[in-house]
């Protein structure tokens, strides 16, 4: 007969092993993918974007050649491709994933993990990058790369105050601890200083 710790440790595979995954999110702009990259530096950590997953398996089922054309797919192939995106994702072994917290739509905040998908990407922990809403303001505007949303910085506030409610329901439906990871202005280092604990057996 195994005993019941045996038995706790096998069924939660992404706890206390090598393997695991990370949830980074954090609302545009906010320096998700530097702070992770950086963090992630050196180490075997393979690092993905959620939604550049789900359009390579919509392209090789076929279902759609971009992410414009995966847009407009019915709501239940969408479903489809985010649970096979999810379930490839929880394969990929030591792996950061970057996605959105939830999305801004006319129609309100979306979730940007669905019950479906978090629960079978089951993370060890989901990072929230965050900073002061007038920062974030301003990388917005300077970053001439990226043609982002033109919030304010009170609209910013209350994005990100939604993402960290979202973060804790997904925790709570997945086991995943939530980390705050403050990234402000010329203080990259410290940001990566935040989020290393979460990496710790990892890479
Ligand atoms: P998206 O959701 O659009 O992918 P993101 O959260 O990944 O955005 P980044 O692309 O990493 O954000 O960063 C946005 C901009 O802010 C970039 O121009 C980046 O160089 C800058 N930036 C990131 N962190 C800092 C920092 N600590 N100080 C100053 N600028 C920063
Ligand atoms: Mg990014």
């Amino acid at each position: 007969m195994r005993c019941i710790l045996c038995y706790v440790a096998s069924s939660e595979p992404n706890r206390g092993d090598a393997m695991a995954v990370i949830v980074v999110t954090g609302i545009p702009g906010v320096g998700k993918t530097t702070v992770m990259q950086k963090a992630a530096e050196g180490l075997n950590i393979k690092f993905v974007t959620f939604g550049t997953v789900m359009v390579e398996i919509a392209q090789k089922l076929g279902w759609a050649k971009d992410r414009d054309e995966m847009r407009k797919l019915s709501l239940e192939q969408q479903r489809q491709l985010q649970v096979k995106t999810a379930e490839a994702v929880a394969k990929m072994g030591d792996v950061i994933i970057d996605t959105h917290c939830t999305i801004k739509t006319p129609q309100g905040y979306m979730p940007g993990l669905p019950e479906w998908v978090i629960t079978r990407l089951k993370p060890r922990s989901i990072v929230v990058v965050e900073a002061d809403p007038e920062e974030i303001f301003n990388r917005r505007k300077n970053d001439v790369t990226r043609a982002r949303d033109p919030d304010t910085v009170e609209e910013i506030a209350e994005h990100q105050q939604i993402n960290r409610a979202a973060a804790m329901a997904y925790a709570a439906l997945s086991g995943a601890t939530v980390k705050i990871v403050f990234n402000h202005d010329n203080a990259l280092g410290d940001a990566v200083k935040q989020a290393e604990p979460v990496l710790v057996g990892m890479g």
